[in-house]
């Protein structure tokens, strides 16, 4: 007799997906054998991330850099107020709710800032890319990795009530960059920060991402590329069939500026958060020994697992293992630095 205590086996678990006939048995074992790599463990990679964990793909790397904030709460699924009340590391609290879902899913999680040096590393193995993030830099580094190493990505922004959705297979119709061959310019762009956005379309382009990115798993061949629009708010949807541009920089011309750039900017403004961050220099911080180190110079001094918060010379810190730092009340990139530079580095 069987054990009722335990869960049951993949079968039972994915009965009613293996029955819908476009995934069946044989997708439900692709899916099982597929690593996925998800780029931000908030709003949209929130949700990417439980519908590939439930739909049971075998592994999932997931990164994140931030820590949770109570303003995050209304649409990042993953989180909960002790989270926001702890700052906790948005990368910690999504692998700790990710794995009391349960299922074959092995997790993976990394707290850290995303950049051309540790991209390659940090998405090894994996078969998929999805973009969760909130910025066209990081998204212009997914599409270089995809197209030069010919991995399936999806890539999806909201904003306000709506967003964008194109699912993207190198080699087999347009890439980012056919699509918007340059990043727009900094602060032409809406973002989250400046017209809000809704837990409804979050849901709505997450899940059209997220059932794009198990398509690409399963059956590719069967995807005829498109950018989709939807509009959660007032109920609209499009889609838009977009060509290849045999010119494009990354899939025409295989140039990979993202990814081939060279690290020489340490500093970056976060949007509308009066918030700038500072890069580390590659190596590792001993926080129990800057704790040590900043007590003679700063107050509230708190370690918090894998970060060190402080205030120093008015300014709320937060130090991660990393090397990377949090530097709260400014957005002048040199005081950051100096800042950085003089008590951190
Ligand atoms: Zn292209």
């Amino acid at each position: 007799m069987a054990d009722l205590t335990l869960p049951p086996g993949p079968e039972a678990r994915f009965d009613r997906q293996t029955r819908f006939a476009p995934l069946g048995p044989a997708g439900q074992k692709r899916l099982a054998q597929a690593s996925v790599f998800v780029l931000g463990a908030g709003a949209l990679g929130g949700v990417i991330a439980q519908a590939l964990v439930r739909s049971g793909v075998g592994r999932l790397v997931i990164v994140d850099r931030d820590s949770v904030e109570w303003s995050n709460l209304p649409r990042q699924i993953l989180f909960e107020d002790r989270h926001a009340q702890a700052a906790t590391l948005k990368a910690l609290a999504a692998e700790e709710t990710l794995n009391r879902i349960g299922g074959p899913t092995v997790i993976e999680a990394h707290a850290a800032h995303v950049d051309a040096a540790n991209l390659v590393q940090l998405a090894s193995g994996c078969d998929l890319l999805m973009d969760g993030s909130d910025n066209m830099e990081t998204r212009y580094l997914l599409n270089d990795l995809a197209v030069q190493q010919e991995l399936p990505w999806v890539y999806a922004g909201v904003v306000g009530g709506g967003g964008l959705v194109l699912p993207i297979r190198p080699g087999h119709g347009p890439c980012l960059r056919c699509l918007f061959p340059e990043p727009p310019p900094a602060a032409t762009l809406e973002t989250c920060d400046t017209a809000g956005v809704l837990m409804p379309a979050v849901g709505a382009v997450a899940s059209l991402a997220a059932g794009a990115g198990l398509r690409l798993l399963v059956d590719p061949e069967s995807i005829t590329p498109r950018l989709m629009e939807v509009d959660a708010w007032h109920g609209e949807t499009r889609s838009l069939k977009v060509p290849r541009n045999p010119d494009c920089p990354a899939c025409g011309q295989r140039k990979f500026p993202f990814l081939d750039a060279p690290i020489t900017e340490r500093t970056m403004t976060l949007c509308g958060r009066d918030t700038v961050q500072v890069r580390g220099q590659g190596r590792g911080v001993d926080l129990a020994l800057m704790a040590d180190r900043l007590g003679a110079v700063a107050s509230d001094v708190t370690p918090m697992g894998p970060m060190l918060r402080a205030t120093l010379d008015g300014y709320r810190i937060t130090l991660f293992q990393d090397g990377r730092a949090l530097i709260e009340g400014t957005q002048d990139k040199g005081k950051a630095l100096a800042l950085y530079d003089r008590y951190l580095a």
